[in-house]
């Protein structure tokens, strides 16, 4: 079968590039391996819950929005406010997340001296030329280290399940370095560049996340494949280029668009290119655990507030948070009860995964009991391990993209997308989606 350009990987960002290229008139087949697309996006009921074994809600970016309203998912689309408090579990209790300037200066996260520090954050001299520093070393330097522990180190295990210490500033958080650069001040540059900008909001949809990938593969129809794993592609000096085989079949192109994670990626170009697909095995994952439990309101005698909360390393505690699932979407849980999505793991904890379920689910029940203060005893749902969850940008990685781009600029035609390059989220994976069948 000849076509114009084949996609291989249904995830979102494989979903994503093939509607921006059959939107430009392209065709295309899409193959995916497994049985669904959606990749790590995955939405499953189980009786009246309905748990998400991935991401739970992500930014409604303009992109998103905008594929959202073209494959007609528009009324399906759930919003959570935007302003649903997040807590920080420190000293035993948790923390209300500053959001505002005020509430920087009354939080009873950090101590004075700390937010005297936070508040000389504009002050600080500018660093230029220092290289690949460390998102640790980077925040650390621009709001001292109380701020880090107590603030970013969380908030990046809920990003990246990552390890500050390890990642790489620019890459992990490009917009930060950039107000640094730009602004001098992180904090003065962050003022400056809200102004006139609405809160994004936090979207899903009435049956999941992963409506939207379906929704997607609907649109695309006959164009995806699913249980179509990809073995392997030959390459050719004329055209058609690439030859893409999976399950028997073969499908030829001049275009080759490759949307899996960066190791599965590496496996079937490993034959064709060998130096490519070492680049690509040097990208490091983390594993994560995501555990569903429930409880009884009347028993517990409260429904927890907010989206949900991160813990602080220095707790010596293995959860490293939780998403107030039912109380961020509606028809989540019974009526009756509350669903919390609870995380493990990360790169800061990968041995965890190696524990059996039963362990997994006891250290989850008892320390949610110990974070939200009740004897009362979670019920697990379910336990899921994912052994190399999230792509972790560590030191190095943007000159790693650096030569793996040097090496596409001799393959014309191919293009690589995926969350290892240049963002991790949901709306950040459409985005490059897009990009590059613009760019194609
Ligand atoms: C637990 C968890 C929680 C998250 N939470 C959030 C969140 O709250 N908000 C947010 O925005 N993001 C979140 N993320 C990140 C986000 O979900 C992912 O970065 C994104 O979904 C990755 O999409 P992708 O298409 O790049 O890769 P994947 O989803 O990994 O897709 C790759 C696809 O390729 C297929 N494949 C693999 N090998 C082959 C082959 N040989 N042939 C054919 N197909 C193949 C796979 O089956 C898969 O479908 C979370 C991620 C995880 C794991």
């Amino acid at each position: 079968m000849m076509l114009d350009v084949v996609v291989v990987g249904g995830g979102i960002s494989g979903l994503a590039a093939c509607y921006g290229l059959t939107c430009k008139g392209y065709s295309c087949v899409l193959l995916e391996a497994e049985a669904k697309v959606g990749g790590k996006i995955k939405s499953l009921r189980k009786g009246d819950y309905l748990l998400e074994y991935g991401p739970n809600s992500c930014l409604a970016s303009d992109k998103l929005v905008e594929i959202v309203n073209s494959v007609g998912l528009k009324d399906e689309m759930i919003a959570a406010g935007p302003r649903a408090a997040r807590y920080v579990y420190f000293q035993g209790r948790l923390h209300k997340v500053p959001t505002n300037p005020l509430a920087l200066v009354t939080t009873s996260l950090l101590s004075f001296r700390a937010k005297l520090r936070l508040l000389r954050e504009p002050f600080v001299k500018r660093q230029v030329g220092v290289g690949d520093e460390s998102l640790r070393d980077f925040v650390v330097r621009r709001f001292g280290l109380e701020v880090y522990e107590r603030l970013f180190a969380p908030f990046i295990s809920g990003i990246y399940a990552g390890d500050a210490a390890k990642m790489s500033a620019t890459a992990a958080f490009p917009k930060l370095v950039a107000l640094e650069r730009q602004y001098g001040s992180v904090l003065y540059g962050t003022l400056r560049s809200m102004r006139g900008r609405g809160s994004g909001s936090l979207v899903s949809f009435d049956s999941g996340l992963e409506r939207l990938p379906q929704g997607l593969a609907t649109g695309l129809g006959d164009a995806v494949h699913t249980n179509a794993r990809v073995q392997t592609v030959k390459f050719r000096a004329t055209s058609p280029r690439y030859i893409v085989i999976a399950g028997g079949k073969e499908f030829a192109a001049d275009r080759l668009v490759i949307g899996l994670p960066a190791y599965d990626a590496a496996a079937i170009l490993t034959e064709a290119l060998p130096e490519l697909a070492a680049l690509l095995n040097e990208i490091e994952y983390a594993p994560l655990v995501v555990v569903h439990v429930s409880y009884r309101l009347e028993e517990l005698g409260f429904s927890p507030d907010g989206f949900g909360f991160l813990v602080v390393r220095t707790e010596g505690l293995r959860l490293l948070g939780a998403i107030h699932s039912s109380t961020l979407f509606p028809r989540r849980s019974p009526q009756e009860s509350v669903l919390l999505t609870c995380f493990l793991g990360g790169a800061t904890d990968p041995d965890v995964i190696e524990l059996d379920d039963a362990e997994l689910g006891e250290i989850v029940a008892s320390e949610l009991g110990r974070i939200l203060g009740t004897s009362v005893r979670a019920d697990v749902l379910s336990v899921w391990k994912i052994p190399r969850a999230i792509p972790q940008y560590s030191l190095g990685h943007l000159d790693r993209l650096r030569k793996i781009d040097k090496l596409l600029e001799g393959k014309p035609g191919l293009r690589l997308v995926g969350n290892y390059l240049r963002g991790v989220s949901v709306p950040d994976c459409i985005e490059k989606g897009l990009e590059m069948a613009t760019s194609l």
